[in-house]
C-alpha cells in the first residue's frame, strides 16, 4: 500500500511522534489516546504541557526521538525544516510511515513573502503587497501601496512581532531601522536571511478563518468558518460558526481545499482571512496566512464538532478515515492570557469546558482556554458575560471594542489622537458588520445556512 506522498506503509502504527510539546501537542495525544495511539514529542522544555501525556526528548536526542516513533507531524510551523526533511526522507526509504504534514508546507508557512505568492499563484487574493530589500525598496513600496502600509518580516515573527505600521512617509527611515536586520538574518528576529514584506494596510471588517483536513487518500473536510477576536496579535475570543457568513463558506473551502490540493497536504490546516469590500461593494475573503498545523481557534471543535481538529489531525496522520466536520452546537472559546481564573467559578457557568494547559503563568501567555456551549443557544450571550466577569484577565474581550479597536490593537497602533483614530474607523464603519452575538432562531439559521454549505461542500 502507498500513501498520497508514496511513503510504502508496512508496519503496524503504535507511536506518533510529534515535533512540539506544547498546548497543541498534548491536546493532539489527548485525541490520539482513545484510538489507540501514544505519542512522543521532541521539545526543550522537560516540563512542557505535553509530557504529562508522553516522553520527551530533547532535541540533542533526536535520534531516540525517531527510534520511539512510526510516524511523525509537528504541532510548531517554526520547527526547522532541516529535521521535517531528514523524517521526510527516512519516510521515502521505508523505515518510517511518514512525515505530515508535507514539507513544502512548512517552507511556504514560515515566509510570509512565499505564502502570499502562492496564494496569488492560485487565483486566491490577498492584500497587495511588495518585497523589500532596501531603504529605497520601502520608499518605492510605499509610494505604490500607498499609506498606510503594514511592513512585517517575512520570516520569524508571530503573535504581531516583527511589523511596523508605517503611517506617514516620516515613520520610514525608523520602520527601515527597525526591522532591516531581517533582510540579513542578523539580529534576534530571525536567522535566516529573507526579503521584509510591504502590505497595503487593510480596513477589514472582521476576521475570519477555516480550518480543513486532507487525508492520505485527497479527501478534504472542511469545519465552519470560524470569527477571531486578536489582542496585540493574541487570539483572545473564536465564535464558532462566524455569525451571518455563509455567503462566503464556499469561497474560504474553495480557497484552502485548492492550498491542500497544491501542496499534497496531510492533517489539519488553517487558513486565516480578513473580511474586506470587492469593488462592487460585497463581501470578500482575503487570504492572511496558514497555520500547517492544528488552529487555536479550532479549539472549540472539542466539544462542538463531531469530531475535532485534533482527532482528524491523528486520523490522516495515521491513514485512518476522517471524521464528520459538522459543528454540533454554536461555541464560543475564550483564551485563557497569563493569570488562571477560579476554576469553580467559571465550571459554574453552565456549558463552560475548561481545558488548562498546565503552565506557569506570565503576562498575555496563553494559559488555558474555555469554551462555551450552554444547551440553549439563547445563554450563550449571558454564559459569556458570566465568564468575562471571573476571567482576571480580561485583555482582548471588552464587549463594546469595535473590529477597528481591535485591528488597532493587534497591530500596536497607538491611538492617541482621534485623528489617528478616525482613519482606521471611518472606512472600517463602512464595511463593519454587526458583531455582536446573535441568539436565539437567527444564530441557529445561520448554522443551519452554514451546514448546507458543508453538506454541499462535502459531496
Ligand atoms: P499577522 O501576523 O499577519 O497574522 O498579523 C497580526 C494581525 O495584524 C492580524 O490578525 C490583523 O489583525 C493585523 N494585520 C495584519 N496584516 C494586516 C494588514 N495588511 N492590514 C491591516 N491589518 C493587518
Amino acid at each position: 500500500m502507498t500513501t498520497a506522498n508514496a511513503y510504502p506503509v508496512t508496519q503496524t502504527i503504535r507511536t506518533i511522534g510529534i515535533l512540539g510539546g506544547g498546548q497543541l501537542g498534548m491536546m493532539l495525544a489527548e485525541a490520539a489516546m482513545p484510538l489507540g495511539y501514544q505519542c512522543v514529542f521532541l521539545e526543550d522544555s522537560a516540563d512542557c504541557p505535553a509530557s504529562l501525556y508522553g516522553r520527551v526528548f530533547h532535541s540533542d536526542q533526536l535520534e531516540d526521538f525517531i527510534a520511539a516513533a512510526d510516524v511523525f507531524t509537528l504541532e510548531f510551523e517554526n520547527t526547522p525544516t532541516v529535521t521535517v526533511e531528514q523524517l521526510t526522507n527516512l519516510s521515502k526509504s521505508g523505515s518510517k510511515q511518514g512525515m505530515f504534514p508535507p514539507l513544502i508546507a512548512l517552507d511556504i508557512a514560515q515566509d510570509r513573502l512565499k505564502e502570499k505568492q502562492m496564494f496569488n499563484s492560485l487565483d486566491i487574493a490577498t492584500v497587495p503587497f511588495m518585497a523589500v530589500n532596501s531603504e529605497a525598496e520601502l520608499q518605492q513600496a510605499c509610494h505604490e501601496l500607498g499609506l498606510p502600509i503594514v511592513l512585517k518580516t517575512s520570516r520569524g515573527g508571530y503573535d504581531g512581532k516583527g511589523q511596523f505600521v508605517i503611517r506617514q512617509d516620516s515613520d520610514i527611515k525608523s520602520a527601515w531601522q527597525d526591522l532591516k536586520d531581517a533582510v540579513t538574518g542578523e539580529g534576534s528576529l530571525t536567522p535566516t536571511p529573507a526579503p521584509l514584506i510591504a502590505e497595503g494596510f487593510i480596513n477589514f471588517s472582521r476576521e475570519l478563518s477555516i480550518i480543513a483536513a486532507r487525508a492520505q487518500n485527497g479527501q478534504v473536510r472542511c469545519y465552519d468558518l470560524v470569527e477571531n477576536h486578536h489582542h496585540h496579535g493574541i487570539l483572545a475570543k473564536t465564535q464558532a460558526p462566524a455569525v451571518g457568513t455563509s455567503h462566503l463558506f464556499q469561497q474560504a473551502t474553495d480557497a484552502i481545499t485548492k492550498i491542500m490540493n497544491h501542496l499534497g497536504y496531510v492533517g489539519v490546516m488553517a487558513l486565516e482571512l480578513f473580511v474586506t469590500k470587492d469593488a462592487r461593494g460585497n463581501d470578500a475573503l482575503l487570504a492572511n496566512e496558514i497555520a500547517p498545523r492544528v488552529h487555536n481557534s479550532g479549539h472549540w471543535s472539542i466539544e462542538g464538532a463531531v469530531t475535532s481538529q485534533f482527532e482528524n489531525h491523528i486520523r490522516a496522520v495515521v491513514n485512518l478515515p476522517l471524521g464528520d466536520t459538522d459543528n454540533v452546537h454554536p461555541a464560543i472559546m475564550l483564551n485563557v492570557l497569563g493569570q488562571y481564573p477560579d476554576i469553580s467559578a467559571v465550571l459554574n457557568i453552565d456549558g463552560a469546558h475548561y481545558h488548562s494547559y498546565h503552565k506557569a503563568e506570565r503576562d498575555d501567555r496563553k494559559i488555558a482556554h474555555i469554551t462555551l456551549m450552554p444547551n440553549d443557544v439563547a445563554d450563550l450571550e449571558p454564559a459569556l458575560a458570566k465568564l468575562i466577569a471571573v476571567l482576571p484577565n480580561k485583555v482582548g474581550l471588552d464587549k463594546k471594542s469595535t473590529t477597528a479597536d481591535n485591528q488597532q490593537k493587534a497591530l500596536d497602533i497607538p491611538t492617541s489622537t482621534e485623528a489617528e483614530k478616525s482613519l482606521v474607523n471611518t472606512k472600517v464603519t463602512e464595511v463593519m458588520e454587526v458583531t455582536k452575538i446573535i441568539t436565539g432562531d437567527s444564530q441557529k439559521d445561520n448554522m443551519t445556512n452554514a451546514q448546507a454549505k458543508v453538506n454541499k461542500a462535502k459531496k
